[in-house]
């Protein structure tokens, strides 16, 4: 097996050292390391970070692979500098049952570009009616620990009580997305002067707020983790900094566009800017920044959520929610965040790597820049900047809200176990033992 010698890498963003990796590890760490027959990867300048661990990306395989494969998406990962994701459930079939969980799981380790975790449905074809085999998902190869209907709320307080319930047996997480059904029917976009204005259905921010404060309650009475999919509004921030004062088990992630995107955007009328949750004003980009910056907010994740041009290019109200991510989100993490002060590459490592990886219960990702740990490593150049183009993209979609916008920093090198999926910002063949 080839090792990897990465020069003058700053592990973190603090000072040039060497790493090297060898057999899918971190072998040996330190000031002018001896080559000893590795490949030598000049690294000067580069931050090293352990892989990025998305928490919520839509691979739409299977069942939507005109928008996405398991393949194309985990191309895409490696590309943004991450080493594991995490599936979400609503395909086609639905992600409900062991049979699917371990046919998604497999596709991700013979593409050998990113691991793919598995998140399983909570409810039987994500109808919100009765619970789906979350115990059987768990004990299969996948090894299931995130559960989440995600792209529909589980609204029914007794379905939503049963399965924080029925998690804890496996040490599982119910991820919600927050969206309370009744008040958000026909919603297009944030509720505001601006809905009025635009003459477009509204989401109102209570609607999210009502599902996390009535959740973060579930989850104290039954002593159960619970998990805030892409949260977005400021009463959002403020009820979760409450029930983590109140020592309730609830970590909570933020997206990249909802870190620097606001509802003032919805005026182009271009639905390259619908999303669910939709973007909000800047006072909540404000309190998101606030809220990951002092913890409040646990991680950010991408949501990555491509769709075909013809279900992005139409009239509003027609057109799919999401937006794809995954290519973009260390940049835009650097510009909202560490180029503003509030966060620290370490900070970002935590965020993007070790917190998510917690939450989801992955063992072999997440972990420090230190000898004996895999060596799932990203090297990335902050001083570097480039011009989105949608085209430029591993994904089979195109639906990037960042479309000609400068970016700051450049993923440069990839490793997983050891072996780059990205090298020279390119893909290679990935890993295959
Ligand atoms: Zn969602």
């Amino acid at each position: 097996m080839t090792s990897y010698l990465l020069r003058d890498a700053r592990p973190l963003g603090g000072d040039p050292v060497d790493l090297l990796l060898r057999d899918g590890v971190i072998v040996e760490i330190g000031p002018d390391l001896d080559a000893d027959g590795a490949v030598v990867v000049d690294a000067e300048g580069l931050v090293a970070l352990p892989g990025l661990v998305d928490l919520h990306t839509h691979l739409r395989e299977p069942g939507r692979e005109d928008a996405e494969t398991v393949l194309t998406g985990t191309q895409s990962a490696a590309r943004g500098g991450f080493t594991c994701v995490h599936a979400m459930a609503n395909t086609s079939p639905v992600a409900d049952t062991a049979g699917v969980v371990e046919q998604v799981w497999r596709l991700g380790r013979e593409g050998g570009f990113c691991d793919v975790q598995p998140v399983g449905a909570v409810t039987v074809g994500l109808k919100g009616e009765r619970l789906a085999e979350l115990g059987a998902m768990a004990d299969s190869a996948a090894g299931v620990r995130v559960f989440s209907d995600d792209g529909i709320c589980v609204s029914d307080a007794v379905l939503m009580r049963r399965a924080l319930e029925y998690v804890k047996a496996f040490d599982g997480v119910v991820a919600q997305h927050a969206q309370e059904p009744r008040l958000t029917e026909g919603a297009q976009m944030n509720e505001g002067a601006l809905s009025g204005e635009l003459g477009l259905v509204g989401w109102p921010a209570v609607a999210e707020e009502a599902i996390i404060a009535r959740d973060v309650l579930l989850a104290e009475h039954v002593g159960s983790r619970l998990h805030v999919c892409h949260l977005s509004t400021r009463g959002s921030v403020e009820i979760v900094r409450w029930a983590k004062s109140r020592g309730i088990d609830v970590t909570a992630e933020v997206t990249p566009h909802h870190l620097l995107l606001t509802d003032d955007l919805v005026r182009s009328y271009d639905p390259i800017y619908k999303v669910n949750p939709p973007l909000r004003t800047a006072d909540d980009v404000a309190a998101v920044r606030e809220g990951l910056a002092d913890g409040t907010i646990d991680i950010v994740a991408t949501d990555h959520a491509p769709h075909p041009m013809e279900d992005k290019e139409c009239e509003w109200s027609a057109a799919a929610f999401g937006m794809i991510g995954l290519e973009t989100a260390l940049s835009i993490v650097q510009e909202s965040m560490v180029d503003t002060g509030a966060l620290s590459w370490e900070q970002v490592a935590e965020v993007l790597s070790a917190r998510p990886a917690r939450i989801g219960r992955v063992r072999e990702h997440g972990r420090p820049l230190a000898v004996g740990e895999p060596a799932n490593v990203v090297l990335y150049d902050p001083a570097a900047t480039r011009t989105v183009v949608p085209g430029d993209t591993a994904s089979l979609s195109r639906n990037t809200p960042y479309a000609g916008r400068e970016l700051p920093g450049r993923v440069v090198a990839t490793f997983l176990r050891g072996v780059p999926t990205v090298l020279s910002g390119e893909l290679t063949e990935g890993v295959h033992a």
